[in-house]
């Protein structure tokens, strides 16, 4: 076994083990129905010393993002949700036709297409090239790449930095989450905003663990977005305490202790935002 994605400390306590699974959102065609399907443990480690939950990386992120499955815009309720962020965030933080706004993880343009409604200018990254066709097709602009701190040079070396950085429900599919947070405080412009959103583990088990069963897997611990709990790339997901500590790691002693109270405050309710420090 790996150490941990976060802190490298040797994981040896499990958290759930559910066994062996194929990977989600990679549809079988007609074709390969006769042949064998590769089988994944899906067993999911928490962290002694930094408390992240995480499962080990069995496949490289390409061979997952080069064609991908979900579409974030077939779902009507998940659109509603972008728009309502939009409209909150664009009012509270006064953004204007000048401000740019950049998401991580942008898949279709399901959320950005909201800022360019309201004439702002928007850059979406998305790793993988189908997906961000369809958020092209739809106005909004696209730069396909897996995110980290190489992709956040290339973008600042065209002059392109966030006033509002954009991290919804990506996290938890990074390969590398210490690059891709390395890479946020590049690519966020100084006294920029970032904003993230991932299920929340706690009230993920709070609220699915109502009724286990020892025979069914998957809708026990099933979040809101389905691949957050599947074997994909070493998926982790958040406590109060990793995000903290990962707050701490990349921001400064005084953005700390800001962020740190904010974390707490907003985790409780199953999103966290960070805001950096005025240059
Ligand atoms: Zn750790």
């Amino acid at each position: 076994m790996a150490g941990c994605l976060f802190c490298s400390a040797p994981l040896r306590q499990t958290f759930v083990d559910l066994g062996m699974s194929p990977l989600c959102e990679s549809y079988l065609p007609a074709e390969a129905l006769n042949q064998v399907e590769r089988f994944y443990p899906l067993h999911a480690y928490v962290c002694e010393r930094c408390f992240l939950v995480q499962v080990e990386q069995y496949v490289s992120p390409e061979a997952i993002f080069t064609e991908y499955a979900y579409f974030s815009s077939f779902s009507d309720s998940w659109l509603a949700h972008a728009k309502a962020y939009v409209d909150m965030i664009a009012s509270r933080l006064g953004l204007s036709g000048t401000s740019r706004v950049i998401e991580l993880g942008s898949n279709d343009g399901y959320l950005l297409q909201y800022f360019v409604a309201k004439g702002m200018p928007v850059l979406g990254v998305e790793p993988a090239r189908n997906v961000a066709e369809a958020a092209v097709a739809r106005g909004v602009p696209t730069h396909v790449a897996m995110f980290g701190r190489q992709t956040a040079r290339e973008l600042q070396a065209q002059g392109l930095q966030a006033d509002l950085l954009i991290g919804n429900n990506v996290l938890a599919q990074v390969p590398d989450v210490n690059d891709f947070v390395a890479g946020m405080k590049l690519l966020l412009k100084p006294g920029g905003v970032l904003t993230m959103e991932f299920p929340h583990l706690m009230r993920l088990m709070q609220e699915t663990s109502s009724t286990p069963s020892t025979t069914s897997t998957s809708p026990t611990f099933r979040s809101s977005r389905p691949s957050a709990s599947s074997p994909r790339t070493g998926c982790v997901s958040l406590t109060s305490r990793s995000c903290a500590r990962m707050a701490a790691r990349y921001g400064s002693t005084r953005d700390m202790r800001r962020s740190r109270g904010r974390l707490r405050a907003r985790t409780s309710r199953g999103s966290a935002r960070v805001r950096r420090r005025r240059a």
